[in-house]
């Protein structure tokens, strides 16, 4: 039985294309979900684009944002069973005996391939995937909003995890793409005021993100930097998809504050870190999430706390792969998902 996938076949630009493939065979410790929903990703268009920064496996099936029903089940699963309603973390395949893998952080084990780029993903609708990386989807929680439980993963890392962000504190997020929003959306949630920066262009997704209560400005931001007593703000999220927001981030923060880096951009600096030190800031990368805050987002969305309707730009069909990744990446809708039939 052959199903449509959206396949990511070559390195070069615009190597996306709808082909049929076979369903996948489970091994012992996994199961085989039918995927109801699957977000697009800025990593989905920046391997669609080739300005990606990671090895990719070609050809792959793209899609890590996903949902469904489990519909097979391994020999060896224990806990799962067919009908379940499940969402699965992106850590398709780790090495459960490396040093960071033990502590709980295999988002961190070098070895890690996640799907949609090392192993096939969920933009066709069955994926293959092990148990360990499963988490139950509360029933009030709809899969179009479930799927992007990975996303608002990302920001949890960044924002709660990565950031130590007090009420009050003023919160500065550069890049008003979904990470973007989402690390504002936690940042309120963690009490802290919050403005977000973007372009001219991003108009229509900074209107959205008023919506989770923060500040949108456009251009410059220095005046809501300095606004209050004339230092900086307490914490840069930096969410942009470049590496030169630095360079802005450095400018806004105040001494002693922090900086989180959540967004990529394989392009070189040119200037200098000097302001790091004099103003005695911590740089702190984040990446990917871990299995304590999946449970974590999965409760503030079912709970209401969190709410990613706002965020979502529409729904296609997997045939029409194409206008769902034009509109995200043009910035028409902040996130498109698919639906794989
Ligand atoms: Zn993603």
């Amino acid at each position: 039985m052959k199903s449509l996938a959206v396949v990511n076949f070559a390195p070069e630009k615009g190597s996306v294309e709808l082909r049929e493939i076979l369903r996948p065979e489970i091994g012992e410790e996994d199961v085989l979900l039918e995927v109801a929903n699957v977000g697009v990703c800025g990593s989905d268009l920046h391997q669609w684009t080739a300005d990606h920064s990671w090895p990719v496996n070609y050809p792959v099936v793209l899609g890590h944002e996903f949902g469904g029903h489990i519909v097979e089940i391994g020999r060896r699963v224990e806990k799962w069973k067919e009908g379940d309603r499940v969402v699965s973390e992106t850590a398709a395949v780790i090495n459960p005996s490396n040093p960071l893998s033990r502590q709980g952080l295999y988002n961190l084990d070098p070895s890690r391939k996640g799907f949609g780029y090392g192993v096939n993903g969920a933009m066709t609708r069955f994926v293959k995937v092990p148990a360990r990386c499963l988490h139950t989807v509360p029933n009030n929680l709809p899969f179009e909003q479930a799927c992007l439980t990975e996303p608002c993963s990302v920001a949890y890392n960044a924002v709660v995890v990565n950031s130590s962000i007090r009420p009050g504190d003023r919160v500065l997020v550069i890049g008003p793409g979904t990470i973007g929003i989402l690390c504002a959306a936690m940042a309120r949630l963690c009490g802290a005021n919050v403005a977000i920066l973007g372009l001219e262009g991003d108009k229509g997704r900074l209107e959205i993100a008023k919506k989770y209560g923060c500040e949108v400005i456009i251009g410059d931001a220095s005046n809501w930097a300095y606004e209050q007593d004339g230092l900086g703000v307490d914490c840069v999220i930096d969410a942009a998809g470049v590496s030169a927001t630095l360079k802005i981030a450095l400018a806004l923060v105040r001494p002693n504050g922090q900086i989180t880096k959540v967004g990529w951009g394989p392009q070189p600096l040119n200037f200098s870190l000097d302001s790091l030190v004099q103003k005695n800031v911590r740089l702190q990368g984040s990446f990917s999430h871990n299995w304590p805050i999946w449970e974590k987002v999965l409760s503030l969305l079912s709970s209401g706390s969190l709410d990613v309707k706002p965020i979502i730009g529409g729904v296609w069909a997997i045939s029409d792969w194409h206008q769902a990744f034009h509109e995200m990446h043009t910035g028409n809708v902040v996130k498109s998902v698919l639906k794989p039939f």
